[in-house]
């Protein structure tokens, strides 16, 4: 399966950084192997897909209204992503599930609607410190997924992404044989075709050790994407 690295800018940058990020990201793309994505902030992403436009790198939005229009102040369409040029979104990250209180079944809505517009589901898993000390980082994942993956969703080339909650921009990683142990627990809920990326504090010096790792078929990656040398660096470990 081709491993797919994706960016997610979060909350960053200047319309001015993100298309210099992004002409940064296609100059090295070529020899890559590994599918690349990147996923700007809404305002950016027509902008970066122009930039990419020809390009083997794809872009994505970092998340979508359930609904596909209507009045829904300071969100964004499905719809309007994929007008913007976006062919992926990242769903239920738990920034989004901490800051909008989304659940997991608006996370599978948002991923039906997703589906049905063109653009390919990411949809973010993982537990919290007091979970994974609790013994529940398992049971948890299985639940996020069972609750958030919509029918079809292997068939549309849906993506889970496994990001334990206390990675996410820490600097700590889970060790290699729980990453791999969650790995497998996915790999056994979605079957075998559904991608499986690893994300929390992914950098190139970290990346060729998790992306070995049995049922990594990539990573997402925060704080290391706003790099274009270390996105890429990651990339080539793919
Ligand atoms: C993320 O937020 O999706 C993420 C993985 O962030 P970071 O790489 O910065 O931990």
């Amino acid at each position: 399966m081709r491993p797919l690295i994706a960016g997610n800018w979060k909350m960053h940058g200047t319309l001015r950084e993100a298309v210099t990020l992004a002409e940064a990201v296609r100059a090295g793309a070529g020899g890559i192997s590994a599918e690349l994505l990147v996923c700007p902030p809404a305002p950016y992403v027509h902008p970066v897909a122009v930039a990419m436009l020809g390009q083997p790198v794809a872009v994505g939005g970092q998340d979508c209204h359930l609904a596909v229009k209507g009045a829904h102040t300071g969100d964004v369409a499905a719809p309007m992503l994929r007008d913007c040029g976006a062919t992926y979104v990242i769903l239920g990250h738990s920034e989004r599930r901490a800051d909008h209180g989304e659940t997991d079944a608006v996370v599978k809505a948002k991923a039906v609607t997703a589906m049905a517009h063109g653009l390919t589901p990411i949809i973010c898993v993982g537990e919290t410190l007091a979970q994974r000390e609790a013994g529940q980082a398992e049971a948890i994942v299985r639940a996020q997924v069972a609750g958030s993956l919509p029918d079809g969703f292997a068939a549309a080339g849906g993506v889970v992404a496994y990001e334990p909650v206390w990675a996410i921009g820490t600097g700590k990683t889970p060790s290699e044989a729980d990453i791999a142990a969650i790995h497998a627990t996915l790999r056994e809920a979605v079957g075998g075709t559904t991608r499986l990326l690893y994300g929390g504090s992914v950098k190139p010096g970290n990346a060729v050790a998790i992306l070995a790792l049995p049922h990594v078929d990539g990573a997402l990656v925060g704080g290391a994407s706003l790099v274009a040398e270390d996105f890429l660096a990651i990339a080539r470990a793919a």
